[in-house]
């Protein structure tokens, strides 16, 4: 075909495409200038974890224009919208509100200025840098497409928007505040993240165990400081730490099936002031990963064991052990995808978008607090899936290798929005109508 004839050609081709009649896609794409101007206006205003005020009451306002109603504050910040429309099953669908204390770097028009201070009293700049901005984007598209589709479900949609998803707490949170008492308790619960692993719009799902068990450890380890010069008259802590950093490395290489998943990161380790001074205590940070309970339980122990065990071997006093101390309130559970919602929905996924767009994904050792909304109530059917956001241009000058891409959480986290956005509202209102569709 000459460049000419093709020109000529390709616009008919594109525009024989409404012929196949797909509703919903053609009122998501009409939808998507107003939803990226609701994007930038999140992009450019994130707010850090459990201060979602003003995210919140923007979510919270569209729903109540929508019909739902709507309560805020549940969890200190979170929004619950619900949508009864006769009987049948519950659907809860969750975004998360919280960005992160970067400093952003993307150069965008609309990148973020904003600074803020944490709730552990950190001053930072803030961004949306896992991509929260479009979780609750198209959290909205989806409210939209429910409400205007309500003759064709059946039951009733519960819409939640959590806070404090970063630092592993909103999802307890809003359980804490009764999201199963004192609203309808969820039958199947649905949420998405966006990846930085797949490209742009494309969707990846993992059945079983998607995302791990995370757990923080603080190692406080004694000694007896002294002259650097003299270091017999010393119990040299920077040695012993040293040690159990080294011997931990076999929990996972010698200790855990293989078959098992397991990481022990020590992502911190500070000692000392000076160069002859030997000093009397080292820290270290550690980040534990896991799928299952077992797994988590033996990494737990065996760290308490090894630390114990290297002291003895060190010779430190009984009174000089190490402090390990394992910080329970920041544990997130491992995230389940249960097998039916997951396959169902994998299998519309298909049929909407094509087997090019849908992937089986591996499972990843990041973590999540959607694993909360399951764990609560396992007899609930629970899916969360991801929608690719690398920008098609990067994913194919890169070959998508993750070590020449920006991950998430990275200052130069700049995915592509509008496909997130436009293919993430489609997805769960799939997901959402193949629970509640009237058939
Ligand atoms: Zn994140
Ligand atoms: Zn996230």
């Amino acid at each position: 075909m000459t460049p000419r004839l093709a020109l000529l050609i390709l616009p008919l081709l594109l525009s024989s495409a409404p012929a196949m009649a797909d509703p919903l896609a053609d009122q998501v794409r009409a939808d998507l200038p107003s939803l990226m101007n609701i994007y930038r206006d999140f992009h450019s205003n994130p707010e850090l974890s459990m201060q979602e005020t003003r995210s919140a009451a923007k979510l919270a306002a569209e729903a109540r224009r929508l019909g739902f109603e709507v309560t805020t504050g549940v969890g200190k910040t979170g929004v619950v919208a619900v949508m009864r429309n006769g009987p049948g099953p519950v659907v809860l669908l969750r975004a998360d509100m919280d960005a992160l204390p970067v400093v952003e770097q993307t150069n965008l028009p609309f990148a973020s200025r904003v600074r803020a201070t944490s709730v552990t009293g950190v001053e930072s700049g803030v961004m949306h840098a896992c991509g929260h901005d479009t979780h609750m984007t198209s959290w909205i598209g989806t409210a939209r497409r429910m409400a205007a589709m309500k003759n064709e479900w059946s039951g009733t949609l519960v819409m939640i928007a959590q806070p404090g998803e970063e630092i592993g707490v909103g999802a307890e949170a809003m359980l804490k505040d009764g999201l199963y008492t004192r609203f309808p308790k969820p039958t199947h619960a649905i949420a998405y993240h966006d990846a930085a692993s797949l490209p742009a719009g494309v969707i990846g799902y993992t059945p079983g165990y998607a995302l791990a068990n995370v757990d923080s450890v603080d190692i406080l380890v004694h000694g007896v400081g002294g002259h650097g010069a003299y270091p017999h008259t010393t119990k040299d802590p920077i040695v012993l730490a040293s040690r159990i950093v080294m011997a931990l490395q076999t929990l996972v290489s010698r200790e855990i099936d293989p078959q098992q998943p397991s990481v022990v990161t020590v992502g911190s380790f500070h000692a000392g002031a000076k160069h002859n001074i030997i000093s009397d205590e080292a820290t270290m940070l550690l980040t534990v990963r896991s799928y299952t309970d077992e797994t988590r339980r033996i990494l737990l122990d065996g760290i308490q064991r090894i630390v114990r065990g290297e002291a003895i071997a060190a010779g430190i006093p009984e009174d000089k052990m190490p402090k390990v101390t394992i910080r329970d309130a920041e544990h997130t559970p491992a995230t389940f995808n249960t097998e039916k919602l997951t396959t169902s929905t994998a299998a519309l996924f298909t049929s909407r978008f094509g087997a090019d767009r849908v992937r089986r994904t591996p499972a990843v050792m990041g973590g999540e607090d959607f694993s909360r909304y399951w764990i609560a109530d396992k007899s609930i059917e629970s899916l969360i899936f991801w929608v690719g956001g690398v920008p098609k241009d990067k994913w194919e000058a890169t070959g998508g290798d993750p070590a020449k891409l920006p991950s998430l959480h990275s200052p130069f986290w700049a995915p592509d929005a509008q496909a997130v956005i436009e293919t993430a509202t489609e997805a769960m209102v799939t997901a959402a109508m193949g629970v509640l569709g009237k058939g």
